[in-house]
């Protein structure tokens, strides 16, 4: 089957990586009576010779996955919170916003990030397709509409509550199906001088540190500035500068306003840009050979889980996100290899994980059982978690990443 691009439609020729048929990394299961309906979709990434968008070749329809029990909330990352404060901090600085200007956020959860605005005094409205999460956005005093980003909203917005001033759009870049119509979205909604954020993984580590965890179904995606300019570019918008983020083991902020603003280069963008230059990201060259890379990973580690049975040793699991999802299933791992997957979200304890069938616990768990190893799987955590879960020293217990390489400490 012959695959196109989702943006510039150009013939998909060049492989990333294909980690081969698993359910979608979200759709946890409420019981095991859900086992038997369980789907599955191929997993694979291909990358656009033309305009250098990597991107998975399934569509799995939107519907499939922002449900209304969707079950993630990003208060429950104290450190996600924090993220969100400093951001609303230096945006708040940098472009003089206020009690006239308008704060839009686009996927805005449950709030986390707007409410910052919001306690500045600052006008906001969040936009997000799922309900629950937006009932807890509005409890929070964060206006938001339930809806999907797109040109279509985008023109309603502006007519009803007026153009933005800053748009955020934070790790949703990579979730959109039509990237081209979520582009033109920010065309319509943003003042002259208004300004958009996007933060994405940035493709550059992915590649770089064999994060292929970060791959799922749900994630059609998988950004570089080069492609970033490139969509951009296209819908009359400009990249005027980049900041590097430690979050999500290395990501980018890239700034962006119209064309016709008439805005300076500033040196992050030109630093990143450098930078992409030299991976090759512009060219074939720098996709080839991650495949290897990424079952160097997966035999190490199934390497591991072997020798802790044959040693009678027990391994649980730590955060039970899309990550995880993808890692466990490209091993192909079982309940007979990890008992539990800890997860300090109530709306995930209880549930069953997508393909493993592991169930999704309470973290006291792990202090009544008394694991040998904790495999920490969203590694992007690691230190956070390792402070949370200290306690498993009293035991002898030991942490354990598989990614980008196998480290027990
Ligand atoms: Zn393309």
């Amino acid at each position: 089957m012959s695959h196109h691009c989702r943006f510039c439609s150009a013939p998909l020729s060049l492989p990333l990586v294909d980690l081969g048929t698993t359910p979608l990394a979200n759709s946890n299961l409420r019981s095991r009576d859900d086992i038997t309906g369980e789907r599955s979709f191929p997993l694979a990434v291909m990358v656009c010779e033309s305009c250098f968008l990597a991107q998975t070749t399934e569509n799995v329809p939107a519907d499939a996955i922002f449900h209304d029990d969707y079950a993630y909330f990003s208060s429950f990352s104290p450190s996600w919170v924090e993220h969100a404060r400093r951001y609303a901090e230096a945006m708040i600085g940098r472009f003089s916003l206020g009690k006239d200007s308008l704060v839009v956020e686009v996927a805005s959860n449950d709030g986390y990030l707007l409410q910052h605005f919001v306690g500045a005094g600052i006008p906001v409205l969040g936009i997000e397709p799922a309900g629950n999460c937006a009932r807890e956005a509005e409890e929070r005093g964060v206006p938001t509409l339930i809806d999907f980003f797109g040109k279509a909203t985008a023109v309603r917005v502006a007519k009803g509550k007026g153009q933005a001033d800053l748009a955020a759009a934070n790790n949703v870049l990579a979730h959109v199906p039509d990237i081209s119509d979520f582009i033109a979205g920010f065309k319509a909604l943003l003042k002259p001088k208004g300004v958009v954020t996007f933060e994405f993984p940035h493709l550059l580590n992915l590649i770089a540190l064999t994060q292929f965890d970060t791959i799922y179904h749900e994630h059609y995606s998988y950004l570089s500035l080069t492609s970033v300019e490139r969509i951009l570019a296209r819908h009359g918008l400009v990249v005027f500068d980049v900041e590097q983020l430690p979050t999500h083991g290395g990501s980018l902020r890239v700034f962006a306003g119209h064309a016709e603003a008439g805005w300076g280069e500033e040196p992050g963008l030109l630093t990143v840009r450098a930078a992409e230059a030299e991976a090759h990201l512009g060219d074939p060259t720098g996709y080839r050979g991650f495949t290897a890379k990424v079952e160097k990973v997966r035999d190490d580690f199934l390497r591991f889980l072997a020798k802790t049975k044959t040693e009678g040793k027990t391994v649980a699991g730590y955060g039970a996100a899309a990550k995880g999802n993808t890692f466990m299933n490209y091993c192909r791992l079982s309940e007979s290899d990890i008992a539990f997957v800890a997860d300090r979200n109530p709306h995930k304890q209880g549930r069953l994980l997508p393909g493993v069938h592991a169930p999704i616990a309470d973290p006291d768990l792990i202090g009544q059982t008394k694991p040998d190893y904790v495999l920490i799987l969203p590694w992007n955590l690691s230190s956070e978690i390792e402070q949370q879960l200290g306690f498993i020293r009293d035991w002898g217990g030991q942490f354990v990443t598989a990614i980008p390489s196998i480290r027990i400490f």
